[in-house]
């Protein structure tokens, strides 16, 4: 296995900090989309000085659950200051993955003119400049921040895009795809392969967001070639078997850097 030393130019990525706000919002909208997902459109004033800046923005959405209010987190999929309300809009795009989780529930049957409340986004931190490629690999669960990457890097850095656990390519748009290289794998192996096939230096930057587990192996992958920090953002966005994953939790519990 190749190794390299850590990259001597350390680059930073600017956080841009949001007010933090409690907002009640209501459906205006729904779109089956691709694969396991629908796109929910939430309108209303409780829109009124939303930003969302960064592709790894998140929002906290609230949902009752059986023991009280509960909150998961969701991707501001597209924020459009006047949509086709008349409003302002903002689409979060739902994995309906089959269980009675709170936030898979409510996608499920939502209908216009359902409320919900959410929280954010905290803040954003925008895509770093300077690299050279870019490899962006995403579960269901990470395509609507895997699209957020492709519209904010367009091609430059050189972008390859690998989706894995079902996450299907048609999510993207046709200018979406033709600014990628596309690879979409099946399983985890086949995810590990794939990654350990790709020419990875330290002008590469790397962003994955899906199921904890199967990000594990990519994540040592990486530490393991000595890819420097500010060159990877690995992001277990729910894990098999867990409620209400903690994001912020180490992703691979063995090795909490
Ligand atoms: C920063 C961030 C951004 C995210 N953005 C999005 C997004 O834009 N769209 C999106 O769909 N998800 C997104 N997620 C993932 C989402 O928060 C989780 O999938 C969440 O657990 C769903 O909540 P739930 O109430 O449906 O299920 P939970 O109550 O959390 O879990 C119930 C059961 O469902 C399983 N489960 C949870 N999620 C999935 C899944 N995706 N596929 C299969 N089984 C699952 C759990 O393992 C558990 O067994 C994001 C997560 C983070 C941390």
């Amino acid at each position: 296995m190749r190794t390299f030393p850590l990259s001597s130019t350390a680059r930073t990525r600017e956080v841009v900090r949001h007010e933090l706000r409690r907002r009640r919002v209501a459906v205006v909208g729904r779109l089956e989309l691709p694969g396991s997902l629908v796109r929910i459109t939430l309108g209303g004033e409780g829109l009124d000085g939303f930003t969302s800046l960064g592709p790894e923005d998140h929002v906290k959405l609230f949902f009752d659950g059986p023991d009280g209010v509960v909150g998961r987190d969701y991707t501001p999929s597209e924020f459009r200051a006047l949509g086709a309300s008349s409003g302002p809009e903002l689409d979060i795009d739902f994995v309906v993955h089959g269980t009675d989780g709170p936030a898979t529930a409510w996608a499920s049957a939502a209908v216009e003119g359902d409320e919900l409340e959410f929280g954010g986004p905290r803040g954003s931190r925008l895509a770093p400049t300077g690299f050279r490629n870019a490899l962006l690999i995403a579960d269901p669960a990470g395509l609507p921040a895997l699209r957020r990457w492709v519209r904010a890097f367009a091609g430059d850095p050189i972008t390859h895009v690998v989706l894995f656990g079902g996450a299907e390519a048609g999510f993207l748009d046709e200018t979406e795809l033709a600014t990628v290289l596309l690879q979409v794998v099946e399983d985890g192996q086949d995810l590990l392969l794939t990654v350990e096939s790709q020419d990875i230096d330290d002008d590469t930057f790397v962003w994955a967001a899906g199921e904890a587990a199967a990000l594990v192996p990519v994540r040592r992958h990486l530490k393991a070639l000595g890819l420097p920090k500010e060159n990877r953002s690995l992001h277990g966005y729910w894990k098999r078997g867990v409620a209400g994953l903690d994001h912020h939790a180490p992703l691979d519990p063995t090795d909490p850097d």
